[in-house]
């Protein structure tokens, strides 16, 4: 049985099988590939865009959603992961979409149950539809091109699971990465790292993933305000000036933190493109992993 749990599930062919099967779903059209199919989505963990992408693109395929809703379900109630596991699997759903703020739970739950598990995001683990929707923008953008383009992660990479996830997934498409962050938001690397946002690397760079800080994930209060950051890595129109670049975000974007009104406005901003993105993604991903299993 496959599942989706990291990027690394998926071959560098198949993950261009499926963007080839995204930009067919990117015309927003119905289709029938899994009617009759039903897909539990289980989310431990806040969520916006992703378990609405998820669910929308669930039944774009013509799938019916169940959706757990956790704070009512028994697990706060003090059931075990695996006996929470043992009774979705009793439902017997064609797909399992989890998302939990532990590393790892997607992957115990995988080993428990009887159909392919999508990792919607762990901890600060994983979150490889986001990288694969992030990857899908670039390479619709440069349409194909993407080899040697280079890169600037800025943010709190050291905390996050997109920032792990587009790491494992772009280098492998030989896109050249340098990480850009304060020192106690860099993560222990051989990639080419900058504790500092300065016009240089934004000349050398065709891309910036900017990411939020994840406050819920500190232990304590590494920087002293959002503001202090701000002033060195919120990406403004001051630092991009008219380069000729595109700008990510995997949302939620802090503005005027990690990203300042203007650029929002700005045409190189494509932050509402990956989340149209997103949906046609994830078809993908849960026809391929529900119809070839
Ligand atoms: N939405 C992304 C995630 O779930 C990014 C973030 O929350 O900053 O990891």
């Amino acid at each position: 049985m496959r599942h989706l749990i990291t990027t690394k599930d998926f071959s560098n062919s198949e993950v261009i099988e499926l963007f080839q099967e995204a930009k067919e779903f990117l015309d927003e059209k119905p289709r029938d590939f899994l009617k009759e199919k039903s897909i539990t989505t289980i989310f431990f963990e806040n969520s916006t865009r992703t378990l609405s992408s998820f669910e929308s693109a669930a039944r774009r395929l013509g799938a019916r959603v169940l959706r757990l809703d956790v704070s009512r379900s028994s697990s706060s109630k003090g059931e075990t992961l695996y006996d929470t596991a043992a009774n979705l699997d009793a439902m017997h759903p064609h797909a399992i979409i989890v998302r939990h703020a532990n590393s790892g739970v997607p992957r115990i739950l995988s080993s428990c149950v009887h159909c392919p598990v999508v990792n919607g995001g762990d901890g600060k683990h994983a979150h490889p539809t986001q990288a694969l929707l992030d990857l899908f923008t670039i390479y619709e953008h440069f349409q194909g091109d993407i080899e040697n383009k280079r890169i600037l992660i800025v943010g709190d990479i050291k905390n996050s699971r997109v920032a792990s996830s587009n790491i494992e997934l772009l280098s492998r498409f030989g896109i050249k990465i340098t990480l850009v962050a304060p020192p106690h938001f860099m993560p222990n690397t051989s990639l080419p790292k900058s504790y500092l946002l300065n016009e240089e690397l934004i000349e050398n760079a065709d891309i910036i993933m900017s990411l939020r800080t994840q406050v819920e994930r500190h232990e304590k209060i590494v920087y002293a305000s959002l503001k202090d950051y701000a002033n060195d890595f919120c990406i403004n129109p001051k630092l991009i000036k008219d380069k000729k670049l595109i700008l990510l975000h995997p949302g939620p974007v802090n503005r005027n933190i990690d990203i300042s009104d203007e650029v929002m406005k700005d045409q190189r901003a494509l932050i509402l493109k990956q989340v149209k993105n997103g949906v046609a993604i994830r078809m993908a991903v849960l026809k391929k992993l529900i119809l070839e299993n």
